[in-house]
């Protein structure tokens, strides 16, 4: 495990949920927060939540005589586009009225502490670098599947930030060109082939063509409660339909894999997010196409594997972030 002194607050912040923890430069964790994100009311109550939380955290600090001095700073995984230097989110897609947020200046005039952002699936790459399925290597890539794809990429230890931030936007590298539309508006992106959103839209497609499949008698006809872990678990019961678009996804995971395989020479690629409960139904495949489609001297040796710490790799990763750029990590 790498150590280091001092404590430190992550905050994932998304869409529904709103996580806090608070954790030693040893990894432990002395306390954690949750509570609703509360998008729907506008920025400034999603602002006044993330205050209440972390002070949550102060308060649980201050009960174990954790000295203030001692905290170094709060780290906030948001989603993105986003400045980490600047700390402003330009946009997040998830949260309304998000637009050019100086989220750092916000939260430090409320809770003078250092506050730093990441982006959201950064800081989920950084938290299982740190103590995560990732915590044995410095060279790593994360694809989170939900109901986009995010990307984080973790090159000889430092989170792959880019020029201005927008770097391992890995849901929209092109498989297709010309395919189907990505919600970015460009056609043929991983995302629209192979996020959950994705995996139902193009399972509903083939329904409406006639397929015959027995994710309808499951549903009792209500296509809309359809999800991509109930085609995946039709796919475990041999449903052919379900079986198809279980392979199909593999394929462009494979495909999208092989492309970060061959540009980043990755030693592990992690994978995240509510598909990979499907487990080895979708990691075997996934592991066979990425190896078909990369170069050989890339491949040898790399491990596609799930995450390790699950909805915590958020949190994790955002107080990661703050040892990070405090030189302390
Ligand atoms: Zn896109």
């Amino acid at each position: 495990m790498r150590r280091t002194s001092g404590y430190v607050i992550g905050v994932d912040l998304g869409g529904t949920n709103l996580r806090s923890i608070l954790m030693d430069g040893k990894a432990r964790v002395w306390g954690r927060d949750s509570r609703e994100s509360l998008a729907s009311q506008g920025k400034e109550a999603t602002i006044d939540q993330i205050v209440s939380s972390v002070r949550a955290m102060l308060e649980e600090a201050g009960s174990m005589d954790i000295p203030h001095p001692s905290i170094s700073g709060v780290g906030v995984g948001c989603p993105g586009p986003l400045n980490t230097k600047e700390g402003i989110v330009y946009f997040a897609p998830n949260l309304s009225g998000w637009e050019n947020v100086p989220l750092v200046r916000i939260l430090r005039d409320k809770i003078q502490l250092p506050i730093f952002l990441e982006n959201d699936a950064n800081a989920a790459a950084l938290g299982e670098w740190w103590i995560g399925a990732g915590r044995d290597v410095d060279d790593l890539v994360l694809l989170t599947l939900g109901t986009g794809i995010g990307g984080g990429v973790i090159i000889q230890g430092e989170v792959l930030h880019g020029a201005w931030d927008t770097a391992a936007e890995i849901g929209h590298m092109i498989i297709h060109e010309g395919g189907l539309l990505c919600k970015c508006g460009v056609r043929g992106h991983l995302e629209a082939y192979a996020s959950a959103t994705a995996v139902v839209a193009r399972t509903l497609a083939a329904i409406k063509q006639g397929r015959r499949t027995i994710l309808k008698e499951w549903l009792g006809g209500k296509l809309d409660n359809l999800s991509s872990e109930l085609i995946f678990r039709a796919a475990g019961e041999e449903d052919e339909l379900s079986s198809e678009i279980l392979e199909e996804t593999a394929r462009f995971l494979g495909i999208g894999i092989a492309n970060l395989v061959n540009l980043f020479n990755p030693r592990l690629v992690i994978l995240t997010g509510g598909m990979i409960q499907a487990g080895p139904l979708l990691l075997e495949p996934v592991r066979k196409y990425a190896r078909e489609y990369s170069l050989k001297a890339s491949i040898r040796g790399v491990r596609i594997v799930p995450a390790k710490l699950g909805a915590d790799s958020g949190t994790i990763g955002a107080a990661a972030a703050v040892l990070k750029r405090k030189g302390l990590l």
